[in-house]
């Protein structure tokens, strides 16, 4: 052990807040010696018991160098009492107390095993880098800790972190920290942007270390690069230039060989360069280091809306990485750093990068969750919680993907995709092009949708017409296409001059190799047969097709580009594909775009064209026929198809004549409800006849007659249009006789006796009742008629006086009155004489 490390200075504080409270974070400097001593330390001071330690790291490079770094400290052999264990390599045994792990593999492991039996303590190592993966074990760390395991040491570090947050997520718990030893470090920026013409960043770098050594500048240097392109460029750079001699230069990135790797970390009696991705930014200390040359970049994980998948793209870091980069300039000595960018251009980037949980897509954790037995990711304990948007998306892929199933729970399928470390969308496809013996082809596919894109648009006719000619006019597939420009580029060995005749962009291009090998590994890793075999272009297309059935598409005519997707988007396929003679197909690519007149238009691009028997063979569930019944306001009359739906997305329609008898019926109701249509004989009448039942409904309940609610009406209207499908088919239907139909015989018998038509006065006459609905009924006569007719007259059983309007003989009113006997004895004999000499022509007693 290397008692001397800053980490020391705190090591009792350590060791008492595991014990006490079981949670920890710890935040000190990069090169304090957290990583490599508190395992050590919770080993010796007994923390372990008869578990062992395991040491979350984001990176498998570092998962394996601090692993022989602490088994060499120890002096063990790696694999013994310390080990590591990555994604395909399993370097412990039975002895190891120590277990350097990386996070998939922490995640895959509480999966099979819930309660960790053999864990002691978890140690979350550079969480200040948020990974998705972190975060969730983290998550689910706490709830094993509170349900199941609250012997389960847990602790978190970082070189830099915001610990307010955590700590209240993971309290009861402190943040420890310590200071470390840090020399200042000069920054020195370019004096101006690097424009369009520059030399690439390689020489730049080159020429920076030469100008450092040259001014007397002591000790190693590291240089920062995005990838192994760019680090192997680097290191000829550095190599060529004067200054090298005496140096040992030596690159450090995931893909080395293990050996090259330790070569990088190792100690020379010559000074060093070294030139590394941002796994030397804080995972792995190299030490001397007095020289930092930055180039600013790293790549990025990020989702890519337009391609639906995460890509990783070289991008700028943020102003706090680079700072981190700075500080490894200072471990042992006053140090340098150069970073090659300028001063204004620093200022514009970003203060902190996202969590990748807010830049990522969720489908792969959703998906481990789910096969975790988390079966609400809304009540999950996310440390940050992500888009209720991203949730739903990502569960909506996997729905499509046949990963879960529509009750939301993995599936079979779905849990063998988790044992691909790749985004469930090329899982599947891989998977599925298993089946079809073209794992090969589905690689390169893959690999294609990975990078920027392959073939630049709008190049001018010539390119277009050197394109016909050598990549063909029309494809079955846009993939087609970039196969043959990518075996191109390939055979002119992706040569500017030689790409640039086809339009296609070299370093794009160039950069689908490795990507290809890399599918093809995981692939081969899983068992797959990844021979390059000879199969139909059909087996093809049916893998892409299920790899993107989130994204099929059916164009909406034939003389436009404009189609329609599932879950209802809509968008124009790309005028440059290749895919225009099928009228259905997938697309890898949906980009919107700015039109001329400031509109979103959606572009479908790299389109692969399928059938319709494919998706009822491929997706039976999916498929669904349907009656679709609607009511054509211009014809009146009620229209009827069958459609083939594709999820919502309609593949084709047929007529159905006549329509469904029931629907139509249905239809043409709500038409008459809604008053868009009037029945000629839903008359006076009938409303009359309505306002009586009603009457008596109201106020002689005990004739118990039916009541007719708003909702027996519409029963009634569509028994009126039984077998209509068209207004001219309901027009001269009688509707009294289907309203009256409500009542029995002796019902209407009452409804005649208690709420007649007409009344019977004593006098003889007959007058007609005006019925409405809530008010008093009526009856109008001339004073003449009512001679005789000395009391109000009563219907309803006698409840309900009726109100009387009594007018002149020139039928002008002269009294509305519900008290007949009170208006022949008080008023009449006020009015008679005038009345009599208006109308002296008629009878007045
Ligand atoms: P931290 O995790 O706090 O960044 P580490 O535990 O990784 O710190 O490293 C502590 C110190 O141990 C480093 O400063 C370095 O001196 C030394 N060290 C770690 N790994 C190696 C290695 N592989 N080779 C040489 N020295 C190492
Ligand atoms: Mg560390």
């Amino acid at each position: 052990m290397n008692n001397r490390l800053p980490i020391y200075e705190i090591e009792r504080d350590i060791i008492a807040r595991l014990q006490g409270d079981r949670r920890l974070i710890l935040s000190a400097p990069t090169g304090s010696g957290k990583s490599t001593q508190v395992p050590q330390m919770l080993l010796k001071h007994g923390l372990l018991g008869d578990g062992q330690v395991v040491v979350l790291q984001p990176r498998r490079l570092a998962a394996r160098l601090l692993a022989k770094r602490v088994a060499s400290e120890l002096g063990v052999k790696l694999g013994d009492e310390v080990g590591y264990q990555i994604r395909f390599e399993n370097v412990t045994s039975a002895k190891t107390k120590i277990r350097f792990v990386t996070e998939g593999v922490l995640l895959r492991q509480m999966i099979d095993d819930p309660k960790l039996k053999g864990v002691s303590a978890l140690i979350f190592d550079e969480f200040h880098e948020r990974h998705l993966y972190g975060d969730i074990t983290l998550a689910q760390a706490l709830g094993l800790q509170e349900q199941y395991r609250p012997d389960l040491k847990l602790a978190v570090m970082s070189a830099t972190l915001n610990a307010g947050e955590l700590e209240k997520y993971l309290a009861p718990c402190v943040t420890l920290s310590s200071a470390g030893r840090t020399f200042p470090v000069e920054v020195e920026y370019l004096p101006h942007r690097l424009g369009l013409n520059a030399p690439p960043v390689w020489e730049i770098a080159a020429g920076e270390f030469s100008r450092f050594v040259n001014s007397g500048g002591e000790g190693d240097v590291l240089v920062f690069m995005p990838g192994g392109f760019e680090i192997s460029q680097t290191i000829e750079a550095v190599r060529s230039t004067r200054e090298a001699k005496g140096f040992i230069v030596l690159p450090l990135h995931g893909e080395l060989q293990p050996k090259d790797q330790d070569a990088a970390v190792a100690r020379y009696d010559r000074r060093k360069v070294v030139v590394a991705t941002n796994v030397a930014e804080t995972s792995i200390t190299i030490d001397g280091v007095r020289l930092v040359i930055d180039c600013g970049l790293a790549r990025i994980a990020r989702y890519d809306s337009n391609r639906g998948i995460n890509t990783l793209l070289i991008e700028k870091i943020s102003q706090a990485n680079a700072d981190q980069r700075t500080g490894r300039a200072g471990r042992t000595a006053p140090g340098t750093c150069v970073r090659l960018w300028s001063r204004a251009e620093h200022d514009e980037r970003v203060p902190h990068e996202m969590p990748e949980i807010r830049r990522l897509d969720l489908s792969e954790v959703v998906l481990t969750l789910k096969a975790a037995g988390v079966e609400d990711l809304r009540k999950f304990r996310w440390l940050e919680k992500p888009d209720e948007i991203s949730l739903t998306h990502a569960e909506e892929l996997l729905e499509d993907l046949g990963a879960i199933g529509h009750d939301q729970k993995i599936t079979p399928v779905g849990r063998k995709l988790l044992a691909f470390p790749l985004h469930p969308r090329y899982a599947r496809m891989l998977l599925a092009a298993q089946e079809y013996g073209c794992v090969h082809q589905a690689c390169l596919v893959a690999a294609l949708t990975q990078g920027r894109d392959l073939l630049l648009r709008n190049c001018g006719k010539e390119v277009d017409s050197a394109r016909e000619d050598l990549l063909g006019e029309k494809a079955g597939s846009d993939f087609w296409i970039l196969m043959r420009a990518w075996s191109y580029a390939f055979n002119h060995q992706f040569r500017i001059d030689a790409c640039r005749k086809l339009g296609i962009h070299a370093v794009t291009a160039k950069q689908v190799g490795p990507l290809f090998d890399q599918f093809l590994r995981i692939a081969r890793d899983e068992g797959l047969d990844t021979r390059p075999n000879e199969v139909k272009d059909e087996a093809l297309q049916k893998c892409i097709l299920i790899g993107f059935s989130d994204r099929v598409a059916r164009r909406l005519d034939q003389g436009t580009l404009r189609s329609e997707l599932v879950h209802g988007r809509r968008g124009v396929l790309a005028r440059e594909s290749r895919v225009q003679h099928s009228p259905l197909f997938v697309v890898a690519e949906i980009r919107e775009v700015e039109g001329r007149d400031r509109e979103v238009n959606t572009i479908l691009s790299l389109a692969t064209a399928i059938e319709a028997d494919w998706l009822r063979e491929l997706f039976p569930d999916d498929i669904k026929r349907e009656v679709q019944v609607q009511f054509d306001a211009q014809q009146k009359r009620v229209l009827a198809a069958e459609l083939l739906r594709f999820r919502d997305l309609a593949l084709a329609a047929k007529r159905i004549d006549p329509p469904p008898a029931e629907a139509a019926a249905r239809l043409l109701a709500d038409e008459i409800i809604a008053g868009r249509l009037l029945l000629p004989n839903w008359d006076h009448h009938v409303e009359q006849w309505l306002a009586r039942l009603d009457l008596l409904c109201q106020q002689c309940a005990d004739l118990q007659l039916p009541a007719i609610t708003d909702e027996d009406k519409k029963h009634i209207i569509a028994e009126l249009c039984h077998g209509a499908v068209s207004f001219k088919d309901i027009k001269e239907r009688e509707v009294k006789p289907v309203v009256m139909s409500w009542l029995s015989q002796s019902q209407r018998e009452l409804l005649d006796k208690h709420a007649p038509e007409r009344l019977t006065l004593p006098n003889g006459r007959t007058p007609k009742v005006n019925y409405e609905p809530g008010k008093v009924p009526f009856i109008s006569l001339r004073i003449q008629e009512l001679y005789d007719v000395n009391q109000t007259p009563k219907i309803a059983l006698g409840r309900v006086p009726v109100t009387v309007h009594i007018l002149t003989p020139g039928m002008k009113p002269i009294q509305v009155t519900q008290d007949l006997a009170s208006f022949w004895r008080e008023h009449y004999p006020k009015i008679k004489s005038e009345l009599a000499r208006k109308y002296p022509r008629h009878l007045w007693r």
